[in-house]
């Protein structure tokens, strides 16, 4: 992807008026599983995202690919079902990136191993062809060997059962090159400013603005999908200033520690903490990450902040079941991300997943809520809707068997580059040729100069934020050490980029600034 190329096709199309099929905005999980839709059923899409790709709530998630044991016991059956056949496709389609995992439920109370014994089975039923592997009970032995760091006193057994996870910015950088693959136009840095209207009123079109140069795009479309997740009302109210809300956001942060305090390859699922969530602790990436948080927020921003209770909640959660409590001292990262949920009566813990299209008086097509898990569901249904509604031309949607960028079935032979998927040749291929690029960038984390120089030639990368964020999961992982890492990614980048010095110095400073909000002191 080059994101010169993709600049060139919108004003090409401008300057021939002719109108492109779908315009999404928003490059978060469900924009680009639209893009990818609409792409793959030969329509023709361009997508523009404010920021990288990714920099919203989608790089944020707990990176579980799963059905959601928490809905099963709030009753929402088919949302189970559809999430559970969502993740069967999701590992069908990306095995480089989706893996089976499994988790343990520790039961300290008699009651517990028959309560979650049978629901689990009831969510294996769900599951059906689309299963992960059998739930089952464990002894006390049984489990402690899967979870060696698990509190052993006063413990009695614990249930076995299995989900999916995944990286899931990397998941969306692998969408962004199908929808590419596909021929979707897609343009990071680029936020939509303002709707374009017919001679009748109806939505055909956008503006956007290229923050890298400051020109303004013009985009005619037949039809506009707004997939802005918290910031859905905003541009409802660019179509009616009157538009009632319809989408609450609700804040979910998660703690990363080293993977000491985790060993063993299972997680740690505990079904009902003191505010009647559940709270998981994951390994991800040779790290363990602990979450999350359901804290509704008057307004969304793009970079939220943790709150003082939200990281003791989880300390003090984690700290019941670990035989080590980790302490503020032992974060490595903490990072925040914010639900759209779909506007409805209480608590936001218990409002729906489930997702919404919405259809406004203009025309504007409107796709929110859901799961990072059902992207690919809410796609179809949303492309569906765009092309009833626009007469676009009704090719069936082929995205239930369609290969993910980087598709790969035996990746874990890649050792570190393993989330690439077939990429990783071309990454070896530059490690090989240059030394400098075999380097590695930090001696706590894998990543290798080279990814960096891949994620600003192949993935449009443009920011060390974009590098050290999203392309490599360093700021989510340690904080400290991506701080180290920025000026020798920023000089790689400003190689590819064509930068100068000012450029570079203005990166680390900004990187350092943002990264200092991702460590608990
Ligand atoms: C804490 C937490 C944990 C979660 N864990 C899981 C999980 O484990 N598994 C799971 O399946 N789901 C999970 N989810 C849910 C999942 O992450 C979300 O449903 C999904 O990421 C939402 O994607 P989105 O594309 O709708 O929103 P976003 O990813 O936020 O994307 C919206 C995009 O729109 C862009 N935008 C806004 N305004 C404009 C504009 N004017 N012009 C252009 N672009 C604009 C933003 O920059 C942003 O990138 C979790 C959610 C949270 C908050």
């Amino acid at each position: 992807m080059r994101r010169e190329e993709m600049v060139r096709k919108i004003r090409e199309r401008a300057e021939k008026r002719n109108p492109w099929d779908i315009a999404v905005i928003g490059g978060g999980a469900t924009g680009m599983g639209v893009a990818v839709d609409a792409a793959a059923r030969g329509l023709d899409v361009v997508l523009v995202e404010a920021h990288d790709f990714g920099k919203g709530t989608s790089s944020r998630s707990t990176k579980l690919v799963h059905g959601g044991v928490r809905y099963l016991e709030q009753g929402n059956v088919p949302l189970v079902m559809s999430a559970l056949k969502e993740r069967g496709l999701m590992r069908q389609n990306a095995p480089h990136l989706v893996h089976d995992l499994a988790f343990v439920v520790p039961n300290y109370s008699w009651w517990e191993a028959p309560f979650y014994g049978i629901g689990l089975k009831l969510y294996d039923l769900l599951a059906g062809k689309y299963g992960f592997g059998a739930s089952k009970l464990l002894t006390k032995e049984e489990t402690l060997e899967r979870l060696p760091t698990l509190e052993p006193e006063g413990l009695t057994g614990g249930v076995v059962y299995f989900d999916g996870q995944f990286d899931d910015a990397r998941l969306l950088i692998h969408l962004a090159m199908t929808a590419a693959d596909h021929g979707a136009t897609l343009m990071n840095y680029c936020p939509a400013t303002a709707l374009l209207r017919d001679a009748e009123g109806y939505v055909n079109g956008l503006m956007a603005r290229d923050e890298e140069t400051g020109e303004n795009l013009t985009i005619a479309a037949r039809i506009v999908v707004n997939a802005t997740g918290v910031f859905t009302d905003s541009i409802r109210q660019m179509a009616d200033p009157d538009a009632e809300q319809l989408v609450v956001t609700s804040q979910g942060i998660h703690l990363v520690f080293d993977r000491s305090f985790l060993k063993g390859d299972t997680a740690l699922m505990v079904p009902r903490t003191s505010d009647g969530r559940v709270l998981f602790v994951i390994p991800w990436h040779d790290h363990a990450v602990a979450g999350t948080t359901d804290t509704p927020l008057d307004a969304p921003s793009m970079e939220p902040l943790p709150l003082d209770e939200e990281i003791e909640f989880i300390l003090e959660t984690a700290a019941r079941y670990l035989t080590r409590p980790p302490t503020r001292a032992d974060v490595l990262a903490v990072y925040v991300g914010l639900r759209p949920l779909v506007k409805g009566e209480g608590k936001t813990s218990a409002l729906s997943r489930d997702h919404v299209i919405h259809v406004d008086t203009s025309g504007l097509l409107t796709i929110t809520g859901g799961k990072w898990t059902t992207y690919r569901y809410m796609a179809e249904d949303c492309v569906d809707h765009a092309i009833t509604l626009g007469r676009l031309r009704d090719e069936p949607c082929p995205t239930r068997n369609l290969r993910i960028h980087g598709y790969l079935r035996d990746s874990p032979t890649l050792g570190s580059l393993e989330v690439y998927g077939s990429d990783a040749d071309a990454i070896h291929t530059l490690a090989k040729n240059n030394p400098a690029f075999a380097a590695r960038l930090h001696p706590d984390l894998p990543y290798i100069a080279a990814e960096v120089v891949w994620a600003a030639r192949a993935e449009m990368a443009r920011t060390v934020e974009d590098a050290l964020a999203r392309h490599t999961r360093a700021l989510f992982l340690n904080a400290s050490a991506a701080i180290a890492m920025a000026e020798p990614v920023a000089r790689l980048l400003a190689a590819e980029l064509g930068r100068d010095e000012l450029w570079v110095a203005a990166q680390v400073k900004d990187f350092r600034a943002l990264a200092a909000q991702y460590r608990v002191v």
